[in-house]
């Protein structure tokens, strides 16, 4: 027997094809390992969810790379990352795709997206990178997973095959439409991993109240949006969305991941504060109003405070006050504008009564990143296990945050993998 043929028979399988198990597959192809690689997808596409990433442009990553900053965005799994990024940060993900041929542009507010603004480019070229060097098998899903003495047994509706490691790609539970069904959940569980508390983050807000429904379409630059509850304090900043059923946009979607796990329904509203701009306190609100009413008494009150939001929010809140919004602003009594300026600042209250079902996009929680190494990816359970992606713990804000992680971990995995296999030959 030559050398070669001692060698065990390495077989590595890749449940998911979407971002992290993309990645996870073309590292592995990068470090040559000696093994066969198998990715396998339940859709007859790969990347089903990186395609319509962004509105269909994929938002790919961000430009942000000081550390801190970047870690600041995650709002569950943060310090887990921190070997993940030293390996692969943002710029070097930003080169990566470059040397692939994706040309890449920085938006001013340093989200990152493919020059051509199509989220299919980035498929494409992990299709092409695979060809004829992985085995992809599509329209494949695995059904379950079982660990034996030699590896992993995994089964499909063609029956069961044996590997030798496993990457666990599946992703979360959002957007289930795109493939993510949660089924990874069910595979670590099999294989003795524990699942934190799951829950929808990224989402939109159904309000009880009718007046924000009728300012659908009317968007505020920079918003924030506090928790008007006895409990911890919560608040989000950034630009706000008013829409037909209550409240989006980004400051929203930041919001909904700092309260993922809050219980929200018709009978237990969540009561939060709108502040239209950030900036806003009562006192320093007030001294500008008393200003702006002391040299425009002449005008109607809601030009005056027209100036501070929006038109039509400036309409709402006199109603709110029960002033008439044709008063000339001298007449405006202190208690009326001590009023206004409460309500510009925190005071304006919205009822959350729903997260706007099925179109959260992504999942806070997963498998339990206290039984993961990670600086491999490797499970501490179970040798020759590795996950990456939406399945673990993790999840960030919108921004390119969230695929910067699943490129991040999956390429992680892949080095691991690649190093522990030629450790062993
Ligand atoms: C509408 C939308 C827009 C988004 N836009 C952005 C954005 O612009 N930027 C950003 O950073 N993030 C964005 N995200 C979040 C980001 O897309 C995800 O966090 C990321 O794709 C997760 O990558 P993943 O590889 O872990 O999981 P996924 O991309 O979800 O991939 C998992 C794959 O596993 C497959 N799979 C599942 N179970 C099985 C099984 N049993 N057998 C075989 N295959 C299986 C699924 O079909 C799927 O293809 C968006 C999410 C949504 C829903």
């Amino acid at each position: 027997m030559n050398n070669r043929t001692e060698k065990r028979e390495m077989k590595i399988a890749i449940i998911g094809g979407g971002a992290a198990g993309m990645m996870a597959a073309a590292t592995l192809l990068e470090e040559v390992v000696d093994a066969e690689i198998h990715l396998f997808e339940k859709n007859n596409v790969l990347g089903k969810k990186v395609s319509i990433s962004g509105g269909g442009r994929c938002n790919v990553t961000t430009g942000i790379n000081d550390k801190n900053i970047l870690l600041s965005k995650y709002t569950r799994g943060s310090k887990f990352l921190i070997p993940a990024f030293g390996l692969f940060p943002p710029d070097k993900v930003f080169k990566w795709f470059e040397e692939q041929g994706i040309p890449l542009k920085i938006k001013n507010d340093l989200r990152v997206f493919p020059k051509s603004d199509n989220g299919k480019d980035v498929v494409k070229l992990f299709e092409d990178l695979f060809k004829n060097k992985i085995k992809v098998h599509l329209d494949l899903s695995i059904e379950s997973i079982e660990p034996t003495e030699k590896g992993f047994t995994l089964t499909t509706k063609n029956g069961k095959d044996c590997f030798g490691i496993v990457v666990i790609t599946s992703g979360g539970n959002a957007y289930r439409h795109t493939g993510s069904t949660g089924d990874g959940y069910d595979f670590a569980k099999s294989c003795k991993h524990s699942i934190t508390k799951l829950g929808p983050s990224l989402n939109s807000f159904e309000v009880k109240e009718d007046w924000c429904k009728e300012l659908a379409g009317i968007s505020l630059e920079n918003a924030k949006l506090i928790t008007n509850t006895n409990k911890e304090k919560t608040s989000a900043v950034g630009p706000f969305l008013f829409t037909h059923f209550g409240i989006s946009g980004p400051v929203t979607f930041a919001f909904s991941s700092n309260t993922a796990f809050e219980k929200i329904d018709k009978k237990c509203p969540l009561k939060i504060g709108l502040i239209p701009n950030a900036e806003y306190n009562f006192n320093s609100l007030d001294k500008l109003l008393q200003n702006l009413i002391a040299e425009n008494g002449a005008k109607q009150i809601i030009n005056i405070i027209s100036e501070l939001t929006t038109r039509r929010l400036a309409e709402e809140i006199l109603k709110i006050s029960k002033i008439n919004k044709d008063k000339k602003s001298a007449e405006i009594k202190k208690e009326e504008r001590n009023e206004i300026s409460h309500l510009l600042s925190g005071k304006l209250e919205l009822n959350l009564i729903a997260r706007r079902s099925g179109d959260e996009f992504v999942t806070a929680g997963g498998v339990d990143l206290n039984e993961v190494n990670r600086k491999t990816m490797e499970s501490k359970i179970l040798p020759n296990l590795y996950f990456a992606g939406e399945v673990l713990d993790i999840d960030g804000l919108t921004g390119g945050f969230n695929l910067q992680s699943a490129w991040a971990t999956g390429r992680l995995a892949g080095t691991s993998i690649a190093r522990k296999l030629k450790i062993e030959n």
